[in-house]
Parts: C-alpha cells; sequence; structure tokens
C-alpha cells in the first residue's frame, strides 16, 4: 500500500475549538454553567425550531434520562429497531422496561410501521425509531400506529442532526429525541449529548436527573444521576455547532459524488432518499444485494487494504446480542438480517478530497468486482 489510508470518520477540530476550551479554562469554571447554557439554546435555535434542548454527558445518558423523565419504567414496553447501536435498546433495559424489536425497511433502515404494529402489545407505552445513518424514519407511518394504539413517541436521532421530513426537523416529531456529540457523529463536543424536549414538564425532570434530582441547592427532589455536560465540552459543541451547515452540505454532495460514481456496478444498491426527506449522512451505506455476511466482509478487507477505511454498522442485530437477546428469544425479524449481512459504509466525512471520493470508487468497483 502506497497511498494513506482514507480514515472512515473524521472529527475536525481546528484553532476556534481549542480556542474555545482555553477560554472556558481560564475562566476557572469549568463544570456545567454559561457555556452549556448557550450551547443549548443555541442548538435548540440551530437545529429545532427552537424546541427545549437539555444538554447531557452522553447521547446514552439523553436516552435513558429522556425515557425516565417521560415517565418510562418497569412493566412498560418500547418498540425499539434491531439495527442499530446498542445503546437504542440498553437506554430502554436501563430504565426497567422491556425493550421490544422490530424490523426495518430494507431501503432507508429505519423502522417498518407494518412490523411495529405488529409487536404492539397491551404492555407498549411507546415507540422510538431512529433516524439511522442520517436518513428520517418513516415518522408518518410510525406515528399512524402511535396513534391508532395511544402510543408515544421518542426519536433516537443520534446519527440525524439537521435532517428533516417535509421541511420539520428530526427531533420534533417526539416527546423527546436524542443527539449524540461524540466524535464520530456529524458534530462533536468530545462527548456529549443533546435531547429536544416537547414539554416543560418533561425538560424539568430530565434538568433533576442531569444534576442528582436538585433545583435548588441540597433540596433533592427525586433520585437522580450525575449526567451534566461541562462547559469545557459545551464550548467545543457550539463551535462545532457553528459548523454544521457547512459540514451537512459537503457531507451531501460527497454522497451525491459517490451515488454517481457507483452507480451501475451490479450488486451494489446505494442509499435511497425518500420524497420530502433530507439525508445528512452520517453514514453514505451501500448494500451488497444478496451477500453473505462473509463475502460482505472480504469486500471490507480488500477496500481496507487499498487504503479505503470502511465500517460495518451494525454486524450483529441487537436481538441477537449476548447483552439483548434474553428479551427477545427466538425473534425473526429477516430484513435486519438481511441488512446486516449486506451493508457497508464508506467514508462520506467532509474531510475527504475529490482525489479520496475518487480512490473510494476506484476500489469498490474493484473489490465488488473481484469474485464476491
Ligand atoms: C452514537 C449513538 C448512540 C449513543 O450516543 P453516545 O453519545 O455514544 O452515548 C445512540 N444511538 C445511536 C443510533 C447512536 O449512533
Amino acid at each position: 500500500m502506497t497511498q494513506p489510508q482514507i480514515p472512515a470518520a473524521k472529527p475536525i477540530i481546528g484553532d476556534e475549538e481549542r480556542a474555545a476550551v482555553d477560554r472556558v479554562l481560564q475562566s476557572g469554571m469549568l463544570a456545567q454553567g454559561p457555556e452549556v447554557a448557550a450551547f443549548e439554546q443555541e442548538f435548540s435555535e440551530a437545529v429545532l425550531g427552537g424546541r427545549t434542548c437539555v444538554a447531557v454527558n452522553s447521547g446514552t445518558s439523553g436516552l435513558h434520562l429522556g425515557l425516565l423523565a417521560a415517565g418510562i419504567g418497569p412493566g412498560d414496553e418500547v418498540i425499539v429497531p434491531s439495527f442499530t447501536f446498542a445503546a437504542t435498546g440498553n437506554s430502554v433495559a436501563l430504565t426497567g422496561a422491556t425493550p421490544v424489536f422490530a424490523d426495518i425497511e430494507l431501503d432507508t433502515f429505519g423502522l417498518d410501521p407494518v412490523s411495529v404494529a405488529a409487536a404492539v402489545t397491551d404492555r407498549t407505552t411507546a415507540i422510538m425509531p431512529v433516524h439511522l445513518y442520517g436518513h428520517p424514519a418513516d415518522m408518518a407511518g410510525l406515528q399512524a400506529v402511535a396513534d391508532s394504539h395511544g402510543l408515544r413517541v421518542f426519536e433516537d436521532a443520534a446519527q440525524a442532526h439537521g435532517a428533516t421530513l417535509h421541511g420539520d426537523p428530526v427531533g420534533t416529531f417526539g416527546d423527546f429525541a436524542m443527539f449524540s456529540l461524540y466524535p464520530t457523529k456529524n458534530m462533536t463536543s468530545g462527548e456529549g449529548g443533546m435531547v429536544a424536549v416537547a414539554t416543560e414538564q418533561i425538560a424539568r425532570t430530565l434538568r433533576l436527573l442531569r444534576t442528582q434530582g436538585m433545583d435548588r441547592p441540597y433540596e433533592n427532589e427525586l433520585v437522580g444521576f450525575n449526567a451534566r455536560m461541562t462547559d469545557v465540552h459545551a464550548a467545543i459543541g457550539r463551535v462545532q455547532l457553528a459548523k454544521l451547515a457547512g459540514w451537512t452540505a459537503t457531507r451531501q454532495a460527497n454522497a451525491a459524488a459517490l451515488t454517481e460514481g457507483l452507480a451501475g456496478i451490479p450488486g451494489v444498491v446505494t442509499p435511497t432518499v425518500t420524497p420530502g426527506a433530507t439525508h445528512v449522512y452520517h453514514q453514505y451505506t451501500i448494500r451488497l444485494d444478496g451477500a453473505s455476511g462473509d463475502e460482505r466482509d472480504a469486500v471490507v478487507d480488500r477496500l481496507r487494504e487499498q487504503g479505503v477505511g470502511c465500517g460495518v454498522y451494525y454486524p450483529i442485530p441487537n436481538h441477537r446480542l449476548p447483552s439483548l437477546a434474553s428479551y427477545a428469544p427466538d425473534l425473526q425479524l429477516p430484513v435486519t438480517e438481511q441488512a446486516a449481512r449486506e451493508v457497508l459504509s464508506l467514508p462520506v466525512h467532509p474531510s475527504l478530497t475529490e482525489a479520496d471520493l475518487e480512490r473510494i470508487i476506484t476500489g469498490v468497483t474493484g473489490a465488488v468486482g473481484s469474485g464476491t
């Protein structure tokens, strides 16, 4: 290999982020303070059309505390996809509720309303779709299922900062939504999560849960966590937020170039964007139609040998993970299984050059052609 590896993901940290951190360090006030408050306000305005936002120390905390603040707990069933990062189902399980896994649609990898409807029982209280890879789930279809069974809707928007559906931002469809700020996501604060909430009641409970159940000092109202974001992390997040729209446009342009370059390769299915949706391409995920997991993994290996970093998100469906399988004995989710065998995510991040994009296209053309 003569050329350097094109990384699968690349957080962009520059002088402005460093200066912002330095400003906070010099202030001497490191824990949650004015930077967090400003970040919440700015994120709300830039991404959520003004919906109230509450910052926490990770996306996973955001899901967990969001569910608790929404009143989810033992006895509840929450329907989630199995084809997602394990944090989705984990957060439900951590509340004492039961994650119930439903199947996805193959074109968008989002929860399938038909499968969700079939999974509803008399204990079901909510549906939590994931806007996987940055493409909105079918919120109209899912809301219709929710309405007909009296269910609540929450959103795992960890991968979908700025994605929209018929003009409405993801994160404004449910009672709460979580955006992850982990370094590989579309923007980062180092670690962190932002929770958008529909009601002041959920917002207040979420803020209490974030800080030991305290509103007034040492008058703890409920049993809570320390899940606060620090001002150091918020300062990074504020700088990144100002760059998000530009980065998203670059991701979309990179995706368009990949889709054009990969058109016509037999067996390669490029990402779909459903009518009315904007895709923010946290991942640019192709399917190798009809491939076995081993065949797909061989393509991944060949791409890496050529210096094209790529990833498989996610090779094992959540309902078959040792950690979560006990919630779903004998469950069959055929579309989820197919996606887990066939998907492969190519670099799409904003640091790619035109030469990188050409190398990715040439790499896939060669890797798929040679013997799957
Ligand atoms: C990243 C991610 C999470 C968890 O976010 P963290 O900030 O890493 O805790 C949850 N759900 C999905 C779909 C994710 O991609």
